[in-house]
């Protein structure tokens, strides 16, 4: 288990004590210790707690009570919590579904339950409705309102869970299937399939022999389901007990490609296919395509389907119906970029500050990742909480980088450590260190850590000027969100990505899979305007290299090609593109030829749609 998860757990704890109106300082204990946890960020658990009481892991070890810190322990070792099951047993299920309605925190809840006697969802809202809600102390109507909407918010959301999360249920799900001697073919296919940054089901595609009913029955008894919603011959839905929805469907063998390829979705880009086949003659239902004579097309495969219709293939991640239909019919899709395109990564921790490997430990898991440099990022002096470095630590970090590389020249490592820093914008928009000490750094990320609460004019204003800074390479997750934890921090981000278009700073997309910041989405507004883009890892061990599997998923879902990311680049090539902008030399070779070229490529695209 990670620190963050961990910490969701801690924070877990702190409502429910609080919804059981438990002692405020145990409430409170609770939630500091999910703070110190959580900005332990993505460290193996078991590993900080190695030296549980060492400042340098745990900023401020003195403030873990006891309790919170039995409960890190058994979250280590065992996974899970018994103070944390208990709190859920005790909790009536209702009042666990109320906890989820944006704008209702714990205290609330147990005014309303106190008070109204109210136990679910339902009855929550229909007191809200006939106006009982307005009349509770501190309740007014403009909060029945918001509590509506909420609940309304809830039905359309789900439960949605970060895609790491979904596919890790989708495998186990997977594995207990792909054993049935009944079953010859299953893969995981929709929004997970897809790359959604966050997903609520997951969608299975079994190619079956026999009867579809047995596969369904094995489902129906695994570990972890809480009940089984609906279906039945074919199909079958249930529910996990962690709220996640699990949709199986059943077909022949000479069906699969098809049922893979719906079951996918996403089910706007199935219906512009559907009626692509439609325009061309030939009628595309569930299970079969058949011709306008209407005998069967055989569709062996997915790209099969494509060719048919005479489309270049679509990739999964592209599935989107934002002009990938149009594209893939003028065959003018663009080549993806792929993981082994990847040449560095830009963008980890070590022990320096928030990391739990050495420098030596990072680089070498990176060259074993294939990789060919690793550039070095810990967080700046102002930021105390995550052990920001002084003067003095970077001074003796160089040293140790570059002997480290001299090291690696020695053995005939093909293979070179970049000397980085993570620097806080400052409120101000002044980068953290003096503009002669960041001439030391090979590359300089810049992101923002503190003053979420700026309003977008304030926060805008703040980023721009950082862009004005010659030293910045690149705009570190410039959104600050945390996935479906902390909403985008306020910021008009288009007119960030001109302006480092312009100047020649890349943009992030921070891999971490809590953050994928920038958005999918912004990814291709930010290749449009001709701004380069970094693929970081924010690896603080060796394991969170993993995450650049899924920035690329993420970047190919932005529709990004190699050209368009900074790190496909070598390492000569990625500090010549650091020093033509701190020489001044924008419109270098390095900032703006690949700029204009996929700036050219964006606008064909977007003629095409
Ligand atoms: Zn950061
Ligand atoms: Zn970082």
């Amino acid at each position: 288990m990670d620190c963050r998860s961990a910490a969701h757990a801690l924070s877990q704890i702190a409502t429910l004590l609080e919804l059981h109106d438990e002692d405020a300082a145990a409430v409170k204990a609770m939630q500091v210790a999910a703070r110190i946890t959580a900005a332990l960020g993505e460290r193996p658990l078991g590993e900080a707690l190695k030296h549980e009481l060492n400042p340098r892991d745990w900023p401020h070890p003195d403030l873990l009570s006891p309790e919170a810190l039995a409960v890190l322990h058994e979250l280590a070792d065992h996974n899970s919590s018994t103070v944390l099951e208990r709190l859920q047993e005790e909790t009536p299920e209702g009042l666990m579904e109320m906890l989820r309605v944006p704008g209702l925190g714990p205290a609330r809840i147990r005014s309303i339950h106190d008070g109204l006697h109210i136990d679910t969802l339902l009855e929550l809202e229909q007191a809200a409705r006939e106006g009982k809600l307005a009349s509770l102390p501190k309740f007014g109507a403009r909060t029945a309102d918001k509590v509506l909407k909420g609940i309304a918010d809830l039905r359309a959301t789900g439960a949605y869970v970060l895609w790491q999360h979904g596919r890790a249920e989708a495998e186990r799900v997977a594995e207990a299937l792909r054993i049935q001697p009944d079953v010859l073919q299953l893969e995981i296919a929709g929004s997970i399939r897809r790359r959604n940054e966050i997903v609520r089901d997951v969608d299975l595609v079994a190619a079956v022999r026999g009867s579809p009913s047995i596969v369904a029955a094995t489902l129906a008894q695994l570990r972890g389901v809480k009940e089984v919603l609906g279906g039945g011959g074919r199909t079958l839905q249930l529910r996990l007990d962690n709220g996640v929805r699990v949709d199986l469907a059943c077909v022949r063998p000479e069906q699969f490609a098809l049922a893979l390829w719906r079951g996918t979705g996403s089910a706007l880009h199935v219906k512009q296919v559907t009626e692509r086949a439609a325009s061309l003659g030939y009628t595309l239902t569930n299970d079969e395509l058949r011709d306008a004579d209407g005998a069967l097309v055989a569709i062996p495969s997915e790209a099969a389907l494509y060719e048919q219709l005479g489309m270049a293939f679509v990739p999964p991640e592209q599935r989107e119906a934002a002009g990938e239909v149009e594209a893939a019919v003028a065959d003018v899709l663009p080549a993806l970029l792929e993981e082994h395109e990847l040449r560095g990564a830009l963008h980890c921790h070590s022990q320096y500050s928030d990391g739990a490997a050495t420098i030596e430990q990072m680089a070498r898991a990176a060259h074993a990742r294939g990789l060919r440099y690793l550039g070095v990022s810990d967080h700046s002096q102002s930021n105390t909480y995550a052990g920001g470095l002084s003067r003095d630590r970077i001074l003796e970090q160089h040293a140790e980088i570059d002997a480290l590389n001299v090291a690696f020249a020695q053995e005939g490592l093909d293979f070179r450590v970049l000397k980085g820093i993570e620097a806080d914008i400052l409120p101000c928009g002044r980068m953290d260190y003096d503009a002669g000490f960041l001439d030391r750094f090979d590359f300089v990320i810049g992101s923002v850590h503190t003053r979420y609460g700026m309003n977008a004019e304030q926060m805008t204003n703040r980023v721009l000027k950082a862009l004005d800074d010659p030293h910045l390479t690149i705009l570190g997750h410039p959104t600050g969100r945390l996935l479906l934890t902390r909403e985008p921090y306020a910021i008009h981000l288009d007119a960030i990505l001109e302006k480092a278009a312009r100047v020649g700073v890349a943009i992030e997309l921070n891999a971490d899979p809590h953050r994928l910041d920038i958005d999918w989405r912004a990814c291709r507004i930010a290749a449009e305007k001709g701004a380069m883009v970094s693929i970081g890892p924010d690896a603080h061990s060796p394991q969170g290299f993993d995450n650049l599997e899924l920035g690329v998923a993420v970047a190919r879902k932005g529709w990004l090609r190699a050209s368009n990311v900074l790190n496909t680049r070598s390492a000569a090539e990625v500090m010549a593109f650091a020093a033509a902008r701190r020489a001044g030399a924008i419109g270098t070779a390095a900032g703006t030829v690949a700029g204009t070229a996929a700036a050219r490529s964006g606008a064909a695209l977007l003629r095409v749609i």
